[in-house]
């Protein structure tokens, strides 16, 4: 089977949705996803989406996010998405996001680790879902956009070292050629391929695997980002994370003898080591972290999504400190893409999880990931807009 559209876009989540949203209504356009359309990272994301709070808070923002990557970062990247951030988060805001404000009107801010202070906006602790469910509304008023779930990307087709579409498996088992002008692989991270996972297990980086096959640049395929603080559990499968924001909110990490033995606002990869370290000190599955020194109001409120699952898993955060493990988390490396998020094939473009900007370097600073990709999907819009797909 042949079908013929402008844009293909793979991926459902944040970088997808708002690819789609932003390119012009005279595209005719394919959103395919692998599961349904709940079945995706960004809708997970708790701690929030960074913004530059102003002119004064550019030097620390860009040092906070390069010291975090490890000085590798890619600073031409980092300078798009800081000067992007505000007009981001004010187009989200008209789409009917709901960040949480002060009594105002402003927006409220929260910190996570190795922030120097707190920029990042959020809806209680389920901002993913805030940010996806607002964006899926707006892509289903539009009537260029077709969306098919359940339909798995198989291979891309090329010609001549040009994409020309992709090849996909319906949810009917019948194989269909997607061709496009252009393609946009938003296929988010690669955690289902571990065991212990905060990620969705279907996310197994399935457009990084067939890049490699066409010979597409990659970067950084040994970068990987271990998160400090999901809720351990003898179960196999996702893991459910405890947002870094709840430390940068005051709740600390003990051993087991209810002592601190670290200081929680560490960069991730350092503080995963310290609790590894710690755990085998201990000959222990975990370390605990107490809500104790945030306050009630704040955890049923700002934290409402935590404090509800912990409770259904058996834990009164209010009252119990809950067993911590790292897990796996968010893949920085990817896809190699330039500043308009092209890959190195003509009119092939790659954006959120699965691309690779370099705006993380080495390890991503806690909420730059829903930044970034879309920052570089309303950029990958522009470009193919403005027809310099090739
Ligand atoms: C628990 C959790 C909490 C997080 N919290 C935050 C946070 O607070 N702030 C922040 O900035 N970031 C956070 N992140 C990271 C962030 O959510 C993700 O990096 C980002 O949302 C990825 O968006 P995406 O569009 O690239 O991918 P996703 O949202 O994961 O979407 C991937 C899409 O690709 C589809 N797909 C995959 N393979 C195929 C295929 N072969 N064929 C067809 N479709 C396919 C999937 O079905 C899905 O629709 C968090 C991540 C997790 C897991």
């Amino acid at each position: 089977m042949r079908i013929d559209y402008d844009v293909v876009i793979v991926g459902a989540g944040a970088g997808g949705l708002y690819t789609a949203l932003n390119l012009k209504d005279d595209n005719k356009i394919l959103i395919i996803c692998k599961e349904d359309l709940q079945s995706c990272d960004s809708m997970l994301a708790q701690g929030g989406i960074c913004v530059l709070r102003d002119e004064n808070d550019y030097d620390d923002f860009f040092n906070d996010t390069l010291s975090a990557g490890h000085f590798e970062n890619r600073k031409e990247t980092v300078d798009i998405m800081i000067k992007s951030s505000r007009d981001i988060i004010n187009n989200l805001l008209d789409l009917g996001v709901r960040f949480d404000k002060n009594s105002d009107g402003s927006l409220k801010y929260t910190k996570e680790a190795a922030h120097s202070k707190p920029r990042i906006c959020f809806h209680n602790d389920t901002t993913g879902k805030e940010i996806v469910e607002t964006l899926l509304s707006k892509v289903k008023e539009k009537s260029n956009i077709t969306i098919m779930d359940y339909t798995e990307m198989k291979d891309i087709i090329v010609e001549d070292n040009v994409c020309r579409g992709i090849i996909a498996e319906n949810k009917f088992g019948e194989i269909i050629n997607i061709y496009a002008d252009n393609t946009v692989l938003a296929t988010g991270g690669i955690g289902g391929l571990y065991e212990h996972s905060t990620n969705f297990p279907s996310l197994t980086g399935d457009a990084i695997k067939i890049a490699k096959k066409h010979n597409i640049e990659l970067e950084n395929l040994d970068y990987v980002q271990i998160h400090p603080t999901s809720l351990y559990s003898e179960k196999s499968g996702r893991h459910f994370l405890i947002s870094e924001s709840a430390r940068g909110e005051g709740a600390i990490l003990l051993d087991k003898n209810g002592n601190r033995f670290v200081n929680e606002l560490l960069p991730r990869d350092i503080l995963s080591k310290e609790i590894y370290k710690q755990m085998e000190k201990e000959n222990s599955k975990y370390v605990r972290l107490s809500f104790e020194p945030v306050s009630k109001e704040v955890i049923k409120n700002h934290f409402k999504n935590i404090y509800n699952t912990c409770l259904e898993r058996g834990y009164d955060i209010t009252k119990e400190p809950i067993p911590v493990v790292p897990a796996q988390h968010y893949f920085m490396g990817g896809i190699h893409v330039d500043i308009n998020s092209k890959t190195s094939m003509k009119n092939l473009y790659a954006v959120g999880e699965t691309s690779c900007t370099g705006v993380h370097g080495k390890n991503r600073l806690a909420s730059n990931s829903l930044l970034e990709c879309l920052v570089f999907a309303k950029r990958s819009a522009m470009n193919i807009d403005s027809g310099k797909g090739e």
